[in-house]
């Protein structure tokens, strides 16, 4: 290995720049030179890159978002595409290449490497937390810290109001988001893609805390929870079905993504770009770089994707014995 590539693509995460920074110290720990793609996949293709000494990282370890860029490119998953991505690492002399990103990034690296035998390693970037063969991705713990903060802070208006309030956060496909911030912030309900909650049990149990004096409440509800239509219409048939209760939707959106990385993250970024670069060097690859119960572990990148991990429905039972 004399050059390693390194890009962030997909959703940004906070943690995607301590990686970057980390896998630029490694390279030049190991005397190998780094190069930065700019813009994902599409950097790739349009041959945007740019060398990165040790120096140009300073100061991007406490930064959100990617100091790299990132993109969605869809010429990326036509074979024309990935065919002028792998001339320009091959003109550009790369031996290897991260990829910083989520479920569809490592598709694409997957691709790589199957297709033209070109060593990959990922580094799992996203606040969905929905990859397997890691118990936390890169953002996942920032993420979470700021939905509790901010449903904190509706929480007070709902008491103030006596109202019950639906919390919409991310999670199309999986509810780590919604699980774990449900039960940090004390959720009447938690409602998630992977558990069918049926709309009369959740009537059921919004009367069962009305009748225990409960005057306000926070269902916790994961973008892709099938329950309602969406969230508005699922607050809308509340209302009709208990009139008493006064409801009100907020939808947390992008702000989840942004911020100020947590210790968490950080150390999490810099031991996987430190491994993924020392994993390249082993010729350890076509595999993610993970944690597991605080020791690296690695998974071939076919079997790292979504879908294949298992959202811990333990932590349900116990949201709703809170509830009591
Ligand atoms: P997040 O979890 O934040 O959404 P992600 O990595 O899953 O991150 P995607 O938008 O799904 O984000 O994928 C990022 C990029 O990966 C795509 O824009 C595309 O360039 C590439 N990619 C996705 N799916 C494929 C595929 N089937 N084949 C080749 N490349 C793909």
């Amino acid at each position: 290995m004399k050059t390693i590539a390194v890009l962030t693509s997909g959703g940004d995460s906070p943690g995607m720049n301590s990686s970057i920074r980390a896998v630029v110290r490694a390279c030049a720990h190991y005397q190998i030179k780094c190069i930065g793609i700019i813009r994902g996949f599409s950097g790739l293709i349009e041959n945007n890159t740019k060398v990165l000494s040790t120096r140009s990282v300073r100061g991007i370890i406490n930064r959100g978002g990617t100091f790299l860029y990132s993109a969605r490119c869809d010429e990326f998953k036509t074979t024309d595409g990935r065919k002028i991505a792998h001339k320009n690492l091959k003109d550009n002399e790369i031996d290897g290449l991260i990829v910083i990103g989520g479920d569809g990034s490592f598709t694409g690296a997957l691709k790589l490497k199957q297709e033209f035998n070109f060593p990959v390693v990922g580094i799992p970037g996203t606040i969905d937390n929905d990859l397997h063969g890691t118990s936390h991705t890169l953002g996942y713990d920032t993420a979470l810290n700021t939905v509790m903060d901010a449903i904190d802070k509706i929480r007070d208006t709902a008491i103030s109001h006596h109202r019950l309030f639906l919390v919409e956060v991310m999670g199309a496909d999986a509810g780590y988001i919604a699980l774990n911030s449900g039960l940090a912030i004390g959720a009447q309900e938690i409602l998630i893609p992977e558990v069918n909650m049926s709309f009369e049990n959740l009537i059921n149990s919004l009367k069962k805390s009305k009748k225990s004096g409960k005057t306000s409440s926070i269902i916790v509800v994961a973008e892709g929870d099938k329950t309602g239509k969406n969230v508005f219409e699922l607050a809308s048939k509340i209302e009709e079905t208990l009139p008493k209760y006064e409801t009100r939707v907020s939808v947390l959106g992008h702000i989840q993504r942004g911020g100020t990385p947590s210790c968490f993250d950080r150390v999490l970024g810099t031991q996987l770009g430190v491994k993924a670069v020392e994993s390249l060097i082993e010729g350890n690859d076509g595999n993610m770089v993970g944690i597991d119960n605080g020791k690296i572990i690695f998974t071939p990148l076919d079997k790292a994707l979504k879908g294949k991990s298992k959202i811990n429905k333990e932590l349900l039972r116990i949201s709703q014995i809170m509830n009591t």
